[in-house]
């Protein structure tokens, strides 16, 4: 139970963070190189924390029509476009993360599914999306049998297929794990897996080619653990420590977490270290050793974007958007968002997007291989070319 002083003490906390500057920062742990953003979404319809968790659904053959699914954990989800724009939105519940899947076959179903942790009535909402139209359309309800279902990340064994969705508890560290399953089309769900990290945990993600799930143990730790149920029941459930927040390069909150898989199939892991306003990135391969850190500041005055304060939710993409998006996409939920870059008259919340080749040339980390693997089969064109005058 919340006593009273405590309850008026928070309702003053609430109350001082809708109306004044955010709060002072604390400088990263690493230095941290700073990118800017190339876009920011509309802003949410509600005033203090609103927007949560964003999932990149990429467009399969118009890359640059691809969309982002943000949360509102005031009300429900949101879709928009790459330049910020709402397509559409829906108002089902207080929706806290979001992840999806592309391309999903289960029985007869076939599709691009979304999950989302809907707090309202301690669910996990499933809908399919249509990526053309920017629509989410319900299709299925899972009771979590947690009083607050708060993280959520979604799994594809790429060899069964099988499509998964990770909840987590809000507080006290427990996780469960759903098998979509289908009876005909209709989608069913039957949980196959509950552990608990230790404490209140949130941000998740899984990679589906390395078949491991990571886990942002919020106060603590970043962990990566076997996605697949029977692994993960024959090593009893054992799990690597990626980063921690006492001795390694996280600042508390260890909030969002996403995998950015680069076309060689090599790629990264991207953390929020949502107490010091930044993000930490690590090898998407065991051992994940650190690879630096970054923070999103401000725009020129001309694009208008402020920078980007205490992150909750992330998603990256290395599959090529198009333009300035051609090696990826990462997009962060803004805490604190204001109307240009001053600071001066605070809006609602949002997220920004900010190209993934920015951010990689900023931490000096190779370019993808791909890259190198084409520039290696014009190469040796080129000379044959220049070599026919005769
Ligand atoms: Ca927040
Ligand atoms: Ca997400
Ligand atoms: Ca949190
Ligand atoms: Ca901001
Ligand atoms: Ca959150
Ligand atoms: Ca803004």
């Amino acid at each position: 139970m919340i006593t009273r002083p405590v309850a008026l003490m928070a309702v003053a906390a609430v109350f001082l963070a809708g109306c004044e500057q955010k709060p002072p920062r604390v400088a990263p742990k690493d230095p941290a190189v700073t990118v800017t953003s190339s876009a920011e979404t509309a802003v949410m319809p509600d005033a203090e924390d609103a927007a949560d968790d964003p999932a990149i659904w990429v467009h399969p053959t118009q890359p640059e029509r691809s969309l982002i699914v943000g949360t509102n954990k005031q009300r429900g989800l949101v879709v928009y476009r790459l330049d910020g724009t709402e397509v559409s939105k829906r108002d089902d519940g207080k929706m806290n993360n979001v992840d999806l899947r592309q391309n999903v076959t289960v029985g007869d179903f076939h599709g691009d599914l979304v999950a989302a942790t809907n707090r309202t009535d301690k669910s996990i909402a499933v809908y399919t999306l249509d990526g053309d139209a920017g629509t989410l359309t319900p299709v299925l309800s899972i009771p979590t049998g947690f009083e607050d279902p708060y993280g959520l990340c979604m799994y594809r064994n790429v060899t069964s297929g099988d499509v998964y969705v990770f909840a987590n508890n809000s507080n006290d560290g427990m996780v469960g794990q759903w098998r979509i399953t289908a009876n005909g089309t209709a989608l069913d769900a039957e949980q196959v897996r509950n552990f608990n990290v230790g404490s209140q945990a949130e941000g998740c993600a899984a990679d589906d080619e390395n078949g491991v799930l990571i886990v942002n143990e919020e106060d603590v730790a970043i962990y990566a653990y076997a996605a697949d149920p029977e692994v993960a029941q024959a090593n009893n459930n054992a799990r690597q420590t990626i980063d921690t927040v006492a001795n390694g390069h996280l600042t508390a909150d260890a909030e969002g977490v996403t995998v950015l898989k680069s076309a060689d199939g090599g790629g990264y892991i991207i953390a929020s270290s949502q107490g010091s306003n930044s993000y930490n990135v690590y090898d998407r391969a065991a051992p994940h050793a650190f690879r630096g850190a970054f923070q999103i500041g401000p725009t020129s005055e001309v694009l208008g974007i402020d920078g980007v304060e205490e992150t909750d939710g992330v998603d990256a993409t290395g599959t090529s958007l198009g333009g300035i998006y051609s090696e990826g996409l990462f997009v962060a939920q803004d805490g604190f968002n204001y109307d240009g870059i001053k600071e001066e008259k605070r809006a609602h919340q949002n997220f920004k997007l900010v190209p993934w080749s920015q951010i990689r040339e900023g931490l000096k980390l190779p370019a993808p291989a791909v890259a190198d693997a084409t520039r290696a089969e014009t190469a040796p064109e080129a000379p044959v070319e220049t070599a026919r005058p005769d």
